[in-house]
């Protein structure tokens, strides 16, 4: 069965949803996006998700085509209308159908699509035993903290990660961390959690937020600061975060260990404690 998806006011099965080949998403990349995970139904931080992506569409100079409470109603519909309790929401918003010139339109319709598919967070195995990632430069633009749906250096910088049998690149620029592909990257040194600061190198990545709140809540010591390359290489722990991936250790990083070459012991509990934080806030939604 086809998931059921939004386009442009209407639902229907993925496979008969069409856009015009000149919309400027297709041609340019010119749009924004979100990914919005959902447990039991219930969509996670969705305050958050719709403020990033109010900053995303202001910074590309997007209007936002729908009202908040207009987009809460098409995303309780998407996840209504597709299977599993816990799902994954894609939304876009493109510049709309144009004429193909780099300047904007003066009348074109923004295209919103909105998708939900399963939630695929890492199993067992991942948790247990971490993944491997590898370090590489960050060639990006300077507006990485815009969530473009423009991503052919974060697909040619996760094929790098594929290509070398990892999950994930760390990347670098100027010689400091800035994040991965399609997460935020933490380094724990000495008990200190290191987290690269929110600027314009970074995606405001939904879950650093409540990583950094459940470190205070935990009293984790936390140092929110440039990191470089040096502090990465020498970490005691690495971890990625995302939506998907929640919070997951590097055991080995360009094929070295990281610390122990084990998910380390701050891993173990701040994992335990997203598990912990997670139902209770689904419980709170309930
Ligand atoms: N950085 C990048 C480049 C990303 O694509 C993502 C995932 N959207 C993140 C960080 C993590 O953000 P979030 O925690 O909101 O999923």
């Amino acid at each position: 069965m086809s998931e059921i998806v939004y386009l442009n006011g209407e639902f229907m099965p993925a496979d008969e949803a069409r856009i015009p080949v000149l919309d400027r998403g297709f041609i340019f990349g010119d749009g924004v996006y979100e990914v919005i995970p959902v447990y039991s139904q219930r969509p996670f931080r969705l305050v958050e998700h719709f403020q990033r992506l109010q900053r995303s569409l202001d910074a590309v100079r997007i209007a936002n085509p729908l009202s908040g409470p207009e987009w809460v109603r098409l995303i309780e519909e998407i996840v209504a209308r597709n299977p599993g309790e816990d799902q994954s929401v894609y939304l876009q918003v493109t510049r709309g159908v144009a004429k193909r010139d780099h300047a904007f339109p003066k009348d074109a319709k923004q295209t919103v699509f909105v998708m939900s598919g399963p939630l695929s967070t890492p199993g067992p195995d991942k948790i247990e035993h971490g993944v491997a990632a590898v370090t590489t430069t960050d060639y990006r633009w300077l507006r990485c903290d815009v969530k473009s749906v423009s991503l052919l250096a974060n697909c040619l910088l996760r094929q790098h990660a594929v290509d070398a049998g990892a999950e994930e690149v760390v990347m670098l620029r100027d010689g400091y961390l800035s994040e991965g592909s399609s997460s935020n990257v933490f380094a724990v040194r000495n008990g200190v959690l290191l987290a690269p600061p929110k600027n314009h190198l970074v995606l405001p990545g939904i879950t650093y937020d409540v990583i950094l709140e459940l470190a205070a809540a935990t009293r984790l010591p936390v140092e929110v600061r440039e990191i470089p390359e040096a502090e990465v290489r020498g970490a005691d722990e690495l971890w990625l975060t995302s939506s998907t991936k929640e919070v997951l250790a590097i055991a080995t990083l360009d094929g070295k260990p990281v610390g122990s070459g084990r998910p380390g012991e701050v891993f173990r509990m701040m994992h335990g404690e997203f598990q912990i934080f997670k139902r209770k806030v689904m419980r709170a939604a309930a």
